[in-house]
């Protein structure tokens, strides 16, 4: 399960509309909270967005710039919070990952949050776990208060 803080889910949906008909993408920065069951509850707090460096047509692909990864765990090195993941949209595509995501999954600890963006407009937001070519949703829940 992942918990989203709704002004980080609101920064994702409000990015992904204003990159249309381009995908945007980002960085999801919180906890993965261990003393749960084995698949303990992570809690995205904050966003970082970043520039889709992706060589043209951005509108099926999505590069996050190394920089912004880079200076994100800069940002990071003295607080609890790490780069859980990231998020990108699908412009006028459904929120899952496609094959070119699947075989992107590199590193399979990372969170992905996909949003379908319907005509200009964020229509769905959804978070998966990739592994080894396998696609796992996750339930997805916002919360309004620091988690
Ligand atoms: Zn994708």
């Amino acid at each position: 399960m992942i918990v989203v803080a709704a002004a980080a889910l609101r920064t994702i949906v409000s990015a992904a509309e204003a990159h249309y008909p381009d995908e945007s993408c980002g960085l999801l920065i919180g906890r993965r909270e261990s003393d749960g069951p084995a698949d303990g509850r992570i809690v995205v707090s904050e966003v970082r967005e970043g520039a889709n460096v992706a060589p043209e047509p951005r509108r099926e692909r999505f590069e996050i710039d190394p920089r912004l990864r880079l200076q994100t765990m800069r940002a990071l090195a003295d607080r609890p919070e790490t780069i859980v993941g990231h998020y990108h949209s699908h412009p006028d595509r459904p929120a899952r990952p496609s094959r070119t995501d699947i075989e992107r999954a590199y590193e399979p600890g990372l969170i992905w949050v996909i949003t379908a963006v319907a005509a200009g407009r964020a229509i769905e937001t959804a978070a998966f776990r990739i592994e080894r070519g396998l696609v796992f949703r996750l339930e997805l829940l916002v919360a309004d208060a620091p988690a």
